[in-house]
């Protein structure tokens, strides 16, 4: 790992433009892992920033498997992708954790007073006693359509996954892609776009039936078109698609949405100088911290002996690393083990009134 002084200067060190945000830790994803850390470090009156490259909470519970029932979260027989992340949420909400969503958090250097400087995509900067890689299996990064050059369009007439949908209002917009969030959109954008054209590769989709349903009536209904084809050409004003008996179609349009799935790259972590094996973080398994002193990891980028994949681990992993912290973060002192049914410290701190 570089090391830097106070000023954060360093060898390839990149200029600061704002000062750093200092806390007591920074969290690297917001998965349902870092969800669950951000809670139990609020138990622990340890403050923290998490920092997410999707627009929104929950990493692959709600990027890869947002309606699919899961059934093995304790004390939950049945949610799903979704509902487990909006719960987390709920449950988080009275530590208030800040969030920086959209954000991929780029480097990691030691300062001499021994805290990190991490540094994300979009220049803002932590100063951070402790940081928790809750990465998963890397930042998530929309899938591009396979197009030469049609990167120039980005953020002009071609958008990957965007967060909101006001500014595609009065346009003609084509989404493309045949999942639930393709599907989403382009059933949302009915509601206020001048007109909206989804294209697929074929007639069948990767969606929950109620979203194809509803998909379907708009079809029949006259208010959404559909076109099955690939996409071959894009000049920023026209799509040409190609349909599965090859004939080309233009769609002429103001915008390009693109939901075309997303996909994991483990990306900048691979250079913070960590240990890695297999594209993933070996831990202890008293703390889950990192061989560097006040870097933890847990979740899916963990590695130990008897790793398992599962949320449920992840949660174990979490509440031990936030109380791992402690030591770094309230250095020479000693925090008592309280419970949440009983303690009045907590009830305070979750802003709950427990009658006695
Ligand atoms: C189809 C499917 C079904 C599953 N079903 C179950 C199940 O039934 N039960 C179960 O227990 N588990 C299940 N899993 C596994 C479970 O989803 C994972 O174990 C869990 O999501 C791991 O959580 P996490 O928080 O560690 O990581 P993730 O959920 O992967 O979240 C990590 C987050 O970190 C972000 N990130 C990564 N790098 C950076 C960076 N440099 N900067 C900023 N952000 C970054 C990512 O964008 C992502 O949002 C399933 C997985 C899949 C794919």
């Amino acid at each position: 790992m570089e090391r830097q002084d106070r000023q954060g200067r360093g060898a390839g060190a990149l200029n600061q433009p704002t000062a750093p945000i200092e806390t007591d830790a920074l969290i690297v994803g917001a998965g349902p892992v870092g969800l669950f850390l951000a809670f139990q470090l609020g138990l622990l009156e340890i403050s923290c920033h998490i920092v997410d490259a999707l627009p929104a909470a929950g990493g692959q519970c709600v990027a890869l498997y947002g309606h699919k029932p899961i059934y093995d979260i304790p004390g939950t027989p049945v949610t799903s992708g979704r509902e487990l992340a909006q719960s987390l949420l709920q449950q988080v909400a009275p530590f208030k954790p800040q969030f920086h969503f959209g954000e991929q958090v780029a480097t990691m250097a030691r300062q001499d007073d021994g805290r990190l400087l991490m540094t994300t995509s979009a220049g803002t900067s932590f100063l951070a006693k402790t940081v928790f890689i809750a990465a998963g299996v890397g930042a998530f990064v929309p899938k591009r359509i396979a197009i030469e050059d049609i990167g120039r369009f980005e953020g002009q007439s071609l958008f990957y996954h965007p967060d909101s949908l006001d500014r595609f209002a009065g346009q003609a917009v084509v989404v493309n892609g045949g999942d639930d969030i393709a599907l989403e959109t382009a059933i949302a954008l009915v509601a206020t776009a001048r007109q909206v054209t989804l294209v697929h590769r074929r007639d069948g989709f990767q969606a929950d039936e109620a979203i194809v349903a509803s998909m379907r009536a708009l079809v029949a209904a006259g208010k959404l078109a559909f076109r099955v084809g690939q996409p071959t050409a894009f000049d920023g004003k026209q799509l040409q698609i190609t349909t599965p008996d090859a004939t080309t179609v233009d769609l002429p349009l103001d915008a390009l949405v693109a939901c075309l799935g997303i996909s994991p790259r483990l990306g900048p972590i691979a250079d913070w100088g960590l240990e890695l094996e297999r594209k993933q973080v070996p831990v202890d398994t008293e703390k889950y911290e990192t061989r560097e002193r006040g870097v933890f990891a847990v979740g899916d980028i963990n590695t130990y002996p008897g790793k398992k994949k599962l949320i449920v681990c992840g949660f174990h992993e979490a509440t031990l690393a936030a109380w791992g912290a402690t030591a770094i973060v309230f250095p020479g002192k000693a925090v008592p083990l309280q419970y949440t049914t009983t303690s009045t410290r907590l009830h305070e701190l979750l802003g709950v009134t427990v009658p006695r």
